[in-house]
């Protein structure tokens, strides 16, 4: 028999606020421990929480980013369970009425679009962090209240290559709306994943197994490249399948069982009685609709239609936004936007590394770039010379035409002088110049190499070769 199959995503996002969710405390990473904290992340008694209103705003932005609907009514609830790094013994979340409903990312896999519908998407808060040293353990709650993004996925993915790139196109998506860093070293996204088989053909949904916060993409594809047969060798073999909570062990390449699976009413969730719910205005809901961004997918095809690059340039320039917007605003100014990308993602790309600078240290302006290009473009300047005004430009900060004007760089396309420098040259050179004429291809470079010299670099190449040709076998 056949099998496939199903799997759902929950991916928690941290959001790049300031503050943590219901307190002033910095939503920092990387600060000693338990110095980003204060009673009420602690969860001491009589504080009250006040919801983080950035928080709120980058839910309902994500909201939009996912075509989602953003509730118009939302409330808290709380998730009650104990454990040592969750200070108050419940978490803040949502249950029946979460902040956006619905919703779905379209994206890229082997060549075609394809997309995956979201279900929801609450606003919570994360836990501490524990640390087990070699006699005791150490909690810290730096982490305890940041606002998480909990964004839950229908069970539409069908293969460990398919929730692999979903995770990449909505950790894109949320990195181009400024809602989250997506810094997974600092553990900014985790996600469960959840997956079953079931025989191909039957629509109703297998034992769903859920493996626990995963930290790394490349993680979750391999968990699930391993899950996957290891249910349908069970299945195979007459044994059944179990709603069950499994770990990834990513060093053994296994997955072993934790528990087998709570429900929600294990957690006996009540209504948070300390916070009003949200409901949005329609002038608040605009107002975060004007940061909407377009997203990553749509901006690659934009910028191969609109600007004829080919797949691979636009999936680079998609790849950093950064690098995407320079690109944009310099090829406003040129004819051949073409030009324009082949220099950033040659030297400028190149230069960056080199000097371990980034795009904001530039002292030139993207105007300034594409007139650089537009000089080669147009024969201005020779792709030699090109280079040289560029380091220029990157030193200095100096415009190009500056540059060209001070240094007398400009090319020499001007027939009659050329003739001169080629004629000199020739007559230099009588031994090579004869080779030439005899048959030896290479001797031309030589002598063209010569006049380029002679020119200080500024001849035009294309013009010296043909000219040399002409006089030497006119
Ligand atoms: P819970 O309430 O236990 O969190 P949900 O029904 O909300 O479970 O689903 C959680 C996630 O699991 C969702 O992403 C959903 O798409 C996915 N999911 C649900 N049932 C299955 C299943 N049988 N197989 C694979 N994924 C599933
Ligand atoms: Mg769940
Ligand atoms: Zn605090």
């Amino acid at each position: 028999m056949e099998y496939e199959e199903v799997i759902g995503l929950e991916t928690h996002v941290q959001l790049k606020t300031r503050t943590k969710m219901w307190c002033g405390c910095a939503n920092e990473f990387g600060a000693d421990p338990n110095s980003n904290v204060c009673p009420v992340c602690l969860g001491l008694p009589g504080v009250l929480p006040v919801a983080n209103a950035e928080a709120l705003r980058l839910t309902a932005l994500t909201g939009f980013l996912l075509n989602c609907e953003v509730a118009g009514f939302a409330k808290w609830d709380r998730k009650n369970y104990y454990y040592p790094d969750n200070p108050k013994n419940y978490q803040i979340t949502q249950l029946d009425y979460p902040s956006t409903i619905g919703g779905l990312v379209v994206f890229e896999l082997n060549e075609n679009i394809t997309q995956v519908r979201i279900t929801r998407a609450h606003l919570e808060e994360d836990v501490g962090k524990s640390f087990h040293f070699v006699d005791y353990s150490g909690l810290d709650f730096n982490r305890a209240g940041v606002p998480l993004l909990e964004i839950v996925s229908e069970p539409d993915i069908n293969s460990a290559d398919m929730a692999y790139e979903y995770l990449n196109a909505l950790k894109k998506i949320l990195e181009y709306g400024g809602v989250s860093d997506c810094d997974m070293e600092k553990g900014q996204v985790r996600c469960d994943v959840n997956v079953s088989v079931r025989p191909l053909g039957i629509s109703k949904l297998g034992a769903k197994i859920e493996i626990k916060n995963m930290n790394s993409f490349s993680g979750v594809r391999r968990a699930l490249q391993h899950e996957i047969p290891r249910q349908i060798g069970v299945l195979q073999n007459g044994g059944i399948l179990v709603q069950e909570t499994r770990r990834w062990d990513d060093d053994a390449g296994i997955t072993d069982s934790m528990r087998t699976k709570e429900d929600a009413h294990d957690y006996r969730y009540i209504p948070d009685p300390d916070l009003m719910p949200h409901t949005p205005t329609e002038e608040w809901l605009t107002h975060v609709k004007e940061c909407m961004v377009e997203l990553p997918l749509a901006r690659k095809q934009r910028l191969m239609a609109e600007y004829k690059l080919p797949e691979g340039d636009a999936d680079m320039f998609v790849a950093d936004s950064e690098l995407a917007d320079y690109f944009e605003e310099a090829a406003k100014c040129e004819k051949n936007p073409k030009a324009v990308a082949n220099w950033i993602i040659n030297d400028l790309q190149a230069k960056l590394t080199e000097s371990e600078t980034s795009l904001s240290d530039l002292k030139f302006t993207p105007t300034d770039f594409s007139e650089l290009v537009g000089f080669v473009e147009s024969g201005k300047i020779n792709s030699k010379i090109a280079q040289e005004v560029f380091n220029e430009m990157f030193s200095t900060g100096k415009s190009p035409a500056e540059i060209v004007e001070e240094k007398g760089l400009t090319q020499v396309s001007d027939t009659g002088e050329l003739e001169r420098l080629c004629k000199e040259t020739i007559k230099a050179n009588p031994g090579p110049s004869e080779d030439y004429r005899k048959g030896k291809e290479a001797a031309l470079n030589f002598l063209k190499g010569q006049v380029m010299k002679a020119s200080r670099g500024k001849a035009n190449p294309q013009m010296v070769g043909d000219l040399l040709k002409k006089i030497l076998t006119g």
